[in-house]
């Protein structure tokens, strides 16, 4: 998101800046602009280097604190997760705060997910004196309730937060420290990155805990589903892909598919419907259920190609899968942006049977490649896919799961249908510049309405 959206506000005449760690696998150039800005966590000091790389017409600023970003993961290593990624994102919103106090000058702050959830609250409460803030905003956007950046309490000492705000109303979230909760309490205005996920989210079922706040701060809380990158993403011009088509003509989809299934070591039959997942091998992508459907699948005469890493025993459950089918199902253990790229464009049809997705972007990627999606209807899969363009189920179940399948294998067996539909999909647009349009709409009010309130 953070590669496209500030370019898509810049090309909307906003002036953007984006603030992110230094990580060891950032590989751009040191431009370094400010060689020691002293950035303090509460009793902890440390000093930061800035680097500045122009994008698009978007600066980056990255915050370059080896002790804190130089490592092997971006939040945990083998070992687990980092023991101090409570000051490690503290840091980065004081090095945000520092940077917009003597570099560049924001009127909103648009903070992303727990990593970012204290600046709200150093804003408000770390910084009520300094008028250089006095009428700066901050907007929350959350990409996935489920990661809350939840702490011991005892991490309240180490942040520089007063214990005053240590309390249910406050930054309590059941005896522990919650920064994400922080960002829900103390930003002017939130979003998240779907409408459906922004109403699921307040309730129990997909609340992690949090749907009575979020219900009670449901004023301020808007869905705005995410864009895509379709100069990444198109079959006209993809780099990755051995042929290219369109919807004007799809002829060479099917070559597309045969490389992909001699890559994947199955039979050359371009006739047999094939079904592809891509996607992180976790309890909320579905995968379970993914995994106990290929069976059924194979037994109705398709074929299936996955490419996903996660959970070790969901790795496991997919290797038994392509063992025990091995004319029929290719299982790929990894991540491979380029694989991603040959199975969209391969594929005749994407699986996504999400317990929750906030956004999703296989799904949409899909609808551009032409690969019909079969997805449950949840968060950003419900609001992305149709009736005509893809096929939906409802219930969390095997049954559910398999009958929307089945809808979708059958409608493949009648070609001209198939390319009415697949062509359907591949006129969606969900490019960013309508979703920059909603942000810059919400910073709008965000302004208006934290006017009233601190003034
Ligand atoms: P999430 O962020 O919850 O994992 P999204 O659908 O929003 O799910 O985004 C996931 C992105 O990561 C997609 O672009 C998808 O293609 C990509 N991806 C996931 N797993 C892999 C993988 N093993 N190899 C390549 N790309 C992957």
């Amino acid at each position: 998101m953070l590669g496209s959206l500030p370019a898509a506000l810049a090309r909307l005449g906003d002036t953007v800046g984006v603030v992110a760690p230094r990580y060891r696998g950032v590989l751009l150039p040191r431009e370094r602009i400010w060689d020691a800005m002293p950035v303090h966590v509460g009793p902890h000091s440390f000093t930061a280097g800035i680097d500045q790389v122009v994008r698009h017409g978007v600066r980056y600023f990255f915050v370059d604190i080896p002790a804190l970003y130089d490592r092997a993961g971006l939040y945990y290593d083998a070992g687990g997760d980092y023991g101090d990624n409570h000051i490690r994102f503290a840091a980065l919103c004081q090095a945000a705060i520092g940077i917009a106090r003597h570099i560049f000058h924001p009127s909103v702050f648009h903070a992303h997910d727990w990593q970012a959830g204290l600046l709200p609250l150093y804003l408000r409460e770390n910084f009520r004196g300094d008028p250089t803030f006095f009428k700066t905003r901050t907007v929350l956007t959350i990409h996935n309730l489920g990661y809350q950046g939840n702490f011991p309490a005892g991490a309240l000492r180490d942040l520089g937060i007063h214990p005053a705000l240590f309390h249910p109303e406050g930054v309590e979230f059941y005896g522990r420290l919650s920064l994400l909760k922080a960002g829900i309490i103390w930003a002017d205005a939130i979003t998240t990155v779907s409408p459906t996920y922004a109403r699921e989210i307040q309730t129990p079922e997909f609340g992690f805990g949090m749907d009575g706040l979020l219900r009670s701060r449901a004023d301020k809380l808007t869905g705005i589903l995410n864009g895509v990158d379709y100069s990444e993403w198109n079959p006209e011009h993809d780099r990755y892909i051995p042929a290219h088509y369109s919807a004007r003509d799809l002829s060479c989809k099917r070559a597309c598919k045969l490389a992909l299934l001699q890559e994947a070591g199955l039979p050359a039959d371009t006739g047999k419907p094939l079904l592809a997942v891509i996607s992180r091998l976790a309890y909320q992508k579905g995968m379970d259920l993914a995994a106990a459907a290929v069976p059924w699948i194979v037994s109705q005469g398709a074929a299936v190609v996955t490419l996903g890493s996660g959970e070790g025993h969901l790795e496991a459950v997919f290797r038994g899968l392509e063992a025990a089918h091995p004319q029929s199902v290719a299982v790929n253990i990894g991540y491979d942006e380029a694989l991603s790229h040959r199975i969209e464009a391969g594929a005749d049809m994407f699986l996504m049977p999400s317990r929750y997705e906030p956004c999703g972007l296989n799904q949409i990627y899909s609808l551009r490649y032409g690969t019909v999606p079969v997805v449950r209807a949840t968060g950003g899969l419900e609001d992305t896919v149709d009736e005509e363009t893809g096929f939906k189920f409802r219930d969390y179940t095997f049954e559910a799961c398999t009958g929307a399948i089945s809808a979708a294998l059958s409608a493949y067996r009648n070609p001209a249908d198939w390319a009415e539909r697949m062509k359907k999909g591949m006129a969606k647009d969900f490019s960013w510049e309508a979703s920059a349009r909603q942000y810059q709409a919400v910073y709008r009010s965000a302004s208006r309405s934290a006017a009233e309130h601190h003034f």
